[in-house]
Order: C-alpha cells, then sequence, then structure tokens
C-alpha cells in the first residue's frame, strides 16, 4: 500500500485551530435542527476542539431516507467493479489526506501520532481497499445438484446487499473501527448510516469530504452525531428502515442494542468487551514475551479491546517477569501525541479517567500489591488532561473485580500459575472471550493451549498481528459473529436461495 504523506509525523504539531464537527446526510454537511450541541475536548489537556451538533430523529430519519434512496437509486445499479473502483479511490483519498486524518484523530484521542501513522489511519484506508478485493474476488460460481427425489430443480443461491447498515462505532480506534465495517458495507453495496462516538467525531467527517471530492453518490455514506440512549445511537438502532446493526462497543451497550433490534427483527454482528489473558509458559522467550506483553497491555493507553489485562506466568519464572514488565512500564515515556518520542497519550476523557482511577483504588481495596503506578502523574502544564499512570498489580483473588471486570486503561494483574491445566482454567475463568495470547517455545503445546482458548482470536508468540482476510470476532460475552475478509459476506449480504423447476 502506498502512503501519501506530505510530511513526516514529527513535523506536525497538534494544530489548536478551531474544529467544529457536522453531520454529514445525503452527501450534505449540515448541522441539523435540534438546536443542541456539546463540547469537543482534547484528552491531552482538556483544551476545547470545538462543537458537535448533536442529530435527533429528524436527522436519523433523514439519514436513512438517503441511504434507502441511493440503495435504490444510483449505487444499487452500479456494478461490482464500478462500485469498487470508487472505494479504491476513496482509500487513496484518505492517504493523500493523511496528515488531516492523523491530526483530526490525535485531537480527538491524545493517542501518540507514532501510533495512529501506523496503525489508525493506514488501516483505515487499508479497509476499504481490502474489501475491495474480497467483493472483487469472491467466488460467484454455484453448485448445485439435482433434487434427492428426482423432481427436476435446480437450485442456487444468490447474494444480495444486506440493505440499510447502521454502523455504531466507538472512540479507541475511531476511523479503524468504523471503516472496518464501512468498507465491507459498501464494498458489498450496502449503504450505511455512522453514528460515530461521541468522544471522536472528526475522522468520520472528514471522511465525509472525502466521499464527496472521489464522487461517492449521496447518500450512500452517511454520518450523524449523537449520544446513545435518547439520542442519535438509540434513535438509528431503533429506527425499522435499517435493515442490520453492525456494533463494535461495551457488551452492557450491546445488550442494550440488540434488545432495539429484537423490534423488526434485525440481525446485529457485535463486537464486544474482552478482560484477555496472557498465559506466559517458562519455555518462552522472555525477550518476546514481555516485548509483547509491553504492547499488549499498554498500548494506547491500555484502550485496545483485545489489549491483555490478566497476565498468568509460570511459577519458575514469575518473579523474573514481573520485574522485568516493571522496569518496562516505569520506561514508559508519557506525553502530547506529536512528541515522537512518547510512548503513551492520555485516556479519552474526564469521565473515563474516573472510572479507571477508581479501579486502582479497588484494586487497593481488594488487596492487591502494587507493583508500579496506580495514581496520576505530573504533566506539567498539560495536568488538566485524562493522564493516569501505567499500572501492575499481583496478589488479588481470582474472582476479584478488577480480574473480573474490563478496564480498558493501562493496567495488569499479574498471577503465578503452576501447571497447565490451571492456566487454561485461569484464562477461561471471565465472563468475556475476546482475545488470549500464549507464550511458549514449544509448538505443541502452543496448539494444545490455543484450541483450549475460549475466545474469537488466540495470538501465539505475538500479539495484534492482524491478516485482515481472517475470522475476527468474539466469544462468550465478547461478541456475536465474525467480521473479516470472506467472513463478512455472512453479516453485510443475505442469501436467496432460488429454486428453478426443469
Ligand atoms: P460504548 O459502548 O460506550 O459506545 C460505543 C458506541 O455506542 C458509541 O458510539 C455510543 O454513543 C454508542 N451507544 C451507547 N449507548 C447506545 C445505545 N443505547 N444505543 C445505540 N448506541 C449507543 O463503548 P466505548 O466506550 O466507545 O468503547 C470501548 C468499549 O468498546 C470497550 O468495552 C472495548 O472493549 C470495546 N471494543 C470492542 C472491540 C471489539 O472488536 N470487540 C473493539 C474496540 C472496542
Amino acid at each position: 500500500m502506498t502512503v501519501h504523506q506530505s510530511k513526516p509525523f514529527e513535523s506536525l504539531s497538534i494544530d489548536k485551530a478551531r474544529r467544529d464537527a457536522a453531520h454529514f446526510i445525503n452527501g450534505e454537511f449540515t448541522q441539523g435542527t435540534t438546536g443542541k450541541s456539546w463540547t469537543n475536548y482534547c484528552p491531552m489537556d482538556n483544551s476545547v476542539i470545538g462543537q458537535v451538533p448533536e442529530g435527533g430523529r429528524a436527522e436519523i430519519d433523514a439519514a436513512v431516507k438517503a441511504a434507502r434512496e441511493a440503495l435504490d437509486g444510483p449505487w444499487g445499479q452500479m456494478s461490482v467493479v464500478e462500485r469498487t473502483n470508487l472505494l479504491a479511490e476513496v482509500a487513496d483519498e484518505i492517504n493523500r489526506r493523511f496528515n488531516d486524518f492523523l491530526e483530526a484523530e490525535c485531537l480527538d484521542t491524545g493517542k501518540p501520532m507514532s501510533m495512529a501513522s501506523h496503525i489508525d489511519i493506514p488501516r483505515g484506508a487499508a479497509n476499504f481497499k481490502m474489501f475491495t478485493d474480497v467483493a472483487k474476488t469472491v467466488a460467484t460460481e454455484c453448485f448445485t445438484t439435482p433434487t434427492p427425489d428426482g423432481t427436476g430443480a435446480l437450485n442456487y443461491g444468490l447474494r444480495r446487499p444486506r440493505g440499510v447498515i447502521a454502523v455504531i462505532s466507538p472512540w479507541n480506534l475511531p476511523l479503524l473501527l468504523m471503516t472496518w465495517k464501512v468498507g465491507p458495507a459498501l464494498a458489498l453495496g450496502n449503504t450505511v448510516v455512522v453514528k460515530p462516538s461521541e468522544e471522536t467525531p472528526l475522522t468520520a467527517t472528514l471522511l465525509g469530504e472525502v466521499m464527496q471530492k472521489v464522487g461517492v453518490p449521496k447518500g450512500v455514506y452517511n454520518v450523524v452525531h449523537g449520544f446513545g440512549p435518547d439520542s442519535a445511537g438509540a434513535f438509528l438502532t431503533e429506527h425499522k428502515g435499517v435493515n442490520g446493526i453492525t456494533f463494535t462497543g461495551e457488551t452492557r451497550t450491546g445488550e442494550a442494542i440488540m434488545r432495539a433490534a429484537a423490534g423488526g427483527i434485525r440481525p446485529v454482528s457485535m463486537e464486544l468487551g474482552g478482560k484477555n489473558p496472557a498465559l506466559v509458559f517458562a519455555d518462552c522467550d522472555m525477550e518476546k514475551a514481555i516485548e509483547g506483553t509491553m504492547r499488549s497491555v499498554f498500548a494506547n493507553c491500555g484502550q485496545v479491546c483485545l489489549g491483555t489485562e490478566r497476565v498468568y506466568v509460570e511459577r519458575p519464572i514469575f518473579d523474573e517477569f514481573v520485574k522485568r514488565l516493571k522496569a518496562g512500564a516505569e520506561n514508559l515515556k508519557l506525553g502530547r501525541p506529536d512528541d515522537p518520542t512518547t510512548n503513551l497519550g492520555p485516556l479519552i476523557s474526564q469521565e473515563h479517567k474516573q472510572k479507571v482511577l477508581s479501579y486502582y483504588k479497588k484494586a487497593v481495596d481488594e488487596g492487591a500489591n502494587v507493583i508500579t503506578g496506580g495514581g496520576v502523574p505530573d504533566m506539567g502544564d498539560m495536568n488538566d488532561g485524562a493522564w493516569v499512570e501505567p499500572t501492575i498489580w499481583t496478589g488479588l483473588a481470582d474472582d476479584a473485580a478488577c480480574v473480573q471486570q474490563e478496564i480498558f486503561g493501562p493496567c495488569c494483574h499479574i498471577r503465578p500459575f503452576d501447571t497447565e491445566e490451571e492456566a487454561i482454567k485461569l484464562a477461561n475463568s471471565t465472563d468475556y472471550g475476546l482475545a488470549a495470547a500464549v507464550w511458549t517455545e514449544n509448538s505443541s503445546r502452543a496448539h494444545r493451549v490455543a484450541s483450549k482458548m475460549d475466545v474469537g482470536i488466540c495470538w501465539v508468540n505475538s500479539w495484534f498481528l492482524r491478516d485482515l482476510r481472517t475470522a475476527f470476532g468474539g466469544a462468550k460475552a465478547s461478541g456475536i459473529g465474525r467480521e473479516g475478509g470472506v467472513h463478512s459476506l455472512e453479516f453485510y449480504t443475505e442469501i436467496t436461495n432460488i429454486c428453478l423447476k426443469l
């Protein structure tokens, strides 16, 4: 993939010029009609970024109507090649405007530009490219056999776009996770109404400019800003003009959305929370296990659904592992997104900071040994930002809240284990089942243990190594369904079986 960066991120700064967001409905930017808006703050220092309009039922109605008309009109009539060529241009245009997306994403989230320039923005573009390839290359042959009773009929399955798709996305990887859904939805012929997270409205808005520039027909991509309950999120998921809902976010929100989807019997795709384990065996490559666990615990300030919050280490290497992870955590540099030496940014918001700090306090109340961190760092002129210290605990009970509940911050609990069976049991002992990491140089053990992880994704000797063609999703309370590559066909298309009597 070519990345057209006009200048390296090292020379960018977090531009404090005011940036307001807008809805993007039927190919036009609008502030809507509710007269309501909220202030968007940069979590780095709590400075004001701009205003965001709050959409109501009228905006959702207009967006769903535009999406339906596009489906029945120009978008629905385009050939796969025309459609996917346009989406490839969307990817190219994101890359051409790489720095605009980078600045917008880092303003909204405070995350390091070094991370967003390697992951968030390139993946935002790649999601369009990859799914255009899927749509173009997916096999269209149909294999059929005569009916068993010999009546002479030919059956074949026709995959059609599902229709108008509601995309509800979170704030931790805003562009990446939104396009992970918008990419396949559009490539497979659907139209979308996106409700981005209220914390991160900018890149979804910017994508509207890209759609306009490359000439994607109006109504194909719509964005309505707002909150969840009694706001744009709930109005969208309740809307009967929506044919399917794809959601990434917290498990509890997923439950509310499933209730809304029950009205009208609309299918859902759910990518939900996690409390992911890492199992570190004594026969691991220690360097790699430490490096991988550092990333899986602290990347994006611990705000990655796939991130590790529970680390189980085989007893002979427990003390050394704890010592080395502590040293790693204490070496992390917290700082501004536009400082290339920054490893860790702030949390997403003051509200989330209070939630994470409440777990820091709870861990102590529950009897944890605080190995490092546990408080708020002194960030000088950024002290109004949503900063917390990278934190490691040991000594918690297996049923402690900090071991069972998703915290979504830069923290983990490390616990020793003695046998493989015990490690497997511990790994599977929460309600969640999103991801796991297994660290061992014994390949038989690797396969054996990985196959017993009750999760959607298990990495062996790595973490967050993604091939976008593979099945992505969670088990248990971490989700329903799989997306990625051809797996996305399941949700974004509907099969009609056609039976032709011969
Ligand atoms: P969240 O559930 O609070 O919000 C996600 C989105 O849902 C936002 O756009 C929000 O406005 C909307 N929303 C909230 N209530 C709603 C309602 N009743 N109806 C309709 N929409 C509603 O999640 P978050 O805090 O933005 O993201 C963090 C969570 O997302 C974590 O739990 C994390 O594990 C999870 N996550 C999961 C994956 C995955 O792939 N499994 C990926 C990233 C994040």
